[in-house]
């Protein structure tokens, strides 16, 4: 057991019942709730995850009634379904880990039409309005709170996570914002809690003193005419006295305009709210929202900013997170980088959630990590995202892997993906395939351009071509003018740029480029993060001044160029962005002043600028420089020569497809081939 998280990898007592130690693996819905054989796969998923010593694990959300759904797809798995359910307990139970229900009810953010909420408000973010709970369906779903969790004692869970944060039906009473009922269970605070309290109290009478309730209540609303810090404190002292056993916390609702899990918030944004409310409870608390390493986690109960610590995307990411921390080699951890694009991105476009630097996670079944029968002399060329994984998963397997770099350093795209400031965490991703090289005994050779004649007399049995892409150089009137420079140029800080900057090109990396313009100094160390810095960007107010903790004048973002943002397209700049991300990165820019033009026909580069026209009129932009951030096209020169030498010739990630560049299938792409090789 490791010396170095003591408090992190502590025991919890909570009387009747003690957790192996304060890492929780907070609730997140996968998708395979309403996939055919999803329970069987869930089981599959928890129980690899109790292996990993994971302290305590949450499902994602199940509904109490049918009205309560959040609808996104028909619910295979529902919360009454006793034997898909005895099935994730039996497989948990056997790894020896511990699990909870998650019970939520979506209120207004249900996407169906039947939905109810304390009153019928609209939300913002969905297209249905709800309908009004009458005061007997209000009774009918405090007992559906608890009959779920008897279902759920019945199935084999160790307990129930009670959802009362995120602006679902718990929160959704809480707040005058959504509540604006005349009868007991509205109007003043005493009465708006009346629900919360009922919930935990009726659920503990059902249940039984034996079983865990985690009630997880919101600290921060994030929206105008959110709960007060005073309101906050009140609700968690009287859960604790109404029966909870644990208060785990959450931020900002759903239709909050406030960026709470994403690459741009910094490690542990938020953690400075359960500080503030330690003192105030009896109960363990648990804090969250971006926290990805051990270090943090320690330092976190250690400070004395909660009791337990939450992960979730941490665990797609590593399922042995805590097992690596506790045996001395948290350096080995796949850390979650909060990109969201194969987790939440997957979830908020019906597909089922894995992790893109983990392609694993809810498909543990799909690839097989078994040492290979005839190992074979396998030689990789590139070592960016793709190439990495394909050099350490098939070395996994037992193959004698050399791995061919041409520059002086793993990571290829990932290098210039962390140079962008709030996606520091990128260069997590390469610290992990470093150290998996050293421990697979990979030959890495760096500053080696691999030559298809090295190839073919190197006596490898097979070659993998991850050799990526070069960016595009689209045929604008004067592209060999000195203003115009390569975003690859820019973000890894060889040429400097002006103070008046246009962009061609508004991809994900065009968007990146204009975030990185915007800061007057480059990335910071993701691991001591300017938390103030973000939460004045962002319109927070730490001192919890008003409702809801926003302050009153907004965000107060300010760009240290004059940007802007091209492409021909006339669709909105930024509609290809991730789901769970765009929204954010679209508003920072917006709020910094990026002039944003689609529709753009590019006509000349010269000393005056870039002449654009728009409609057919023209128009100068008088910029110092023109980034172009044109798409890219594949590098794949070796590839005709080793096929004509009679190599087995795999192409990879942007070696294979240039037009879908994107790490997150180079990395699927290489698990699977080295899986089957
Ligand atoms: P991209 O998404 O293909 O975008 C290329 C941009 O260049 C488009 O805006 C395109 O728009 C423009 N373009 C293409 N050909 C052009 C030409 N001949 N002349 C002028 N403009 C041209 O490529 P990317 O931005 O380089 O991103 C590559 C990949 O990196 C993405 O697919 C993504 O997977 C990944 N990535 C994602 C993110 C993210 O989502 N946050 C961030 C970074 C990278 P028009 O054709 O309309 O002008
Ligand atoms: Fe984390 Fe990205 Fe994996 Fe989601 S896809 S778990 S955000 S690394």
């Amino acid at each position: 057991m490791s010396a170095a998280y003591p408090h992190l990898l502590a025991p919890l007592d909570l009387g009747f019942t003690r957790l192996k130690n304060r890492v929780l693996m907070g609730s997140m819905h996968t998708g395979l709730e309403e996939a055919d054989g999803g329970a069987a796969r869930l089981a599959a998923f928890y129980a690899e995850r109790a292996r990993g010593q994971a302290g305590l694990m949450v499902t994602g959300g199940f509904a109490p009634n049918p009205a309560g759904r959040l609808g996104l797809a028909e619910e295979k798995l529902e919360a009454g379904s006793g034997e898909g359910h005895a099935l994730i307990t039996r497989a948990v139970h056997a790894a020896g880990g511990k699990i909870l229900l998650q019970i939520l009810h979506a209120g207004r953010y249900a996407q169906h039409a039947d939905l109810v909420a304390p009153s019928a408000v609209k939300a913002p973010i969905n297209k249905f309005t709800p309908r009004a709970l009458t005061p007997a369906e209000i009774e009918r779903t405090l007992d559906d709170f608890a009959d779920c969790a008897a279902t759920a004692r019945e199935a084999g869970y160790d307990g129930v996570e009670i959802m009362g944060s995120e602006g679902y039906l718990i929160t959704q009473f809480v707040t005058p914002r959504t509540n604006l009922r005349a009868d007991d269970w509205g109007g003043s605070f005493e009465n708006r809690i009346r629900f919360p309290i009922e919930v935990v109290r009726r659920t503990r009478r059902k249940v039984g003193r034996d079983f865990i309730i985690m009630y997880r209540t919101s600290l921060l609303d994030l929206v105008e005419g959110g709960t007060t810090w005073d309101e906050t404190v009140r609700l968690a002292k009287a859960v604790e006295a109404a029966g909870a056993d644990i208060i785990n916390t959450g931020i900002g609702w759903h239709e909050a305009r406030v960026p709470t899990i994403a690459h741009m918030v910094p490690r542990g944004a938020f953690t400075w709210t359960t500080q503030r409310l330690k003192a105030e409870i009896g109960v363990p608390l648990v804090t969250s929202n971006r926290i990805n390493n051990p270090e943090q986690g320690e330092m976190l109960i250690a400070e004395g900013h909660a009791d337990m610590v939450s992960m979730a995307r941490p665990f797609l990411a590593d399922p042995e997170f805590v097992r690596k921390a506790a045996e001395d080699r948290a350096d080995e951890i796949n850390t979650c980088i909060a990109c969201n694009q194969a987790c939440l991105d997957h979830i908020f476009t019906g597909r089922v959630a894995t992790c893109m630097v983990n392609p694993r996670a809810c498909r543990e079944d799909e690839f097989d990590a078994s040492p290979a029968a005839a190992p074979k002399r396998l030689a990789v060329v590139g070592a960016g995202p793709g190439g990495l994984a394909y050099a350490t998963f098939a070395a996994e397997r037992g193959h004698a892997v050399t791995l061919f770099e041409a520059s002086d350093r793993i990571g290829g795209q990932f290098n210039m993906a962390m140079a962008i400031p709030g996606k520091e965490d990128y260069g997590e991703t390469i610290r992990y395939y470093r150290r998996r090289i050293e421990l697979m005994n990979i030959d890495l050779r760096l500053n080696t351009s691999a030559t298809a004649a090295d190839l073919l007399a190197g006596g490898y049995d097979e070659v993998v071509l991850a050799t990526g892409v070069t960016p595009r150089r689209p045929g604008i009137d004067g592209i060999d003018h000195a203003k115009a420079v390569s975003y690859v140029d820019v973000l890894l800080g060889r040429v400097t740029v002006g103070d008046r900057v246009a962009i061609v090109g508004a991809g994900g990396i065009g968007f990146d480029v204009a975030e990185f313009l915007t800061h007057a100094e480059g990335p910071g160390d993701p691991a001591a993060p300017d938390i103030d810095a973000f939460l004045e960007d962002w319109g927070v107010d730490p001192a919890l001044a008003d409702g809801g903790g926003l302050r009153a004048d907004g965000p107060q973002m300010t760009s240290a160029r004059q940007i802007y943002l091209l492409q021909r397209k006339t669709t909105r700049l930024g509609a290809g962005l991730g789901k769970s991300t765009g929204w954010a990165i679209r508003a920072a820019l917006q709020l910094k002043g990026v002039e944003m033009i689609g529709g753009v026909d590019y006509r000349r580069i010269d000393d005056d600028g870039l002449t654009i026209a728009v409609d057919g009129v023209e128009r100068l932009l008088p910029v110092d420089n023109v980034v172009i951030c044109a798409g890219q096209e594949s590098l794949r020169d070796l590839y005709d020569d080793l096929v004509a030498g009679g190599m087995t010739v795999h192409l990879i990630g942007g070696a294979d497809k240039a037009a879908e560049l994107d790490a997150e299938r180079a990395i699927d792409q290489a698990a699977r081939l080295a899986a089957a090789a």
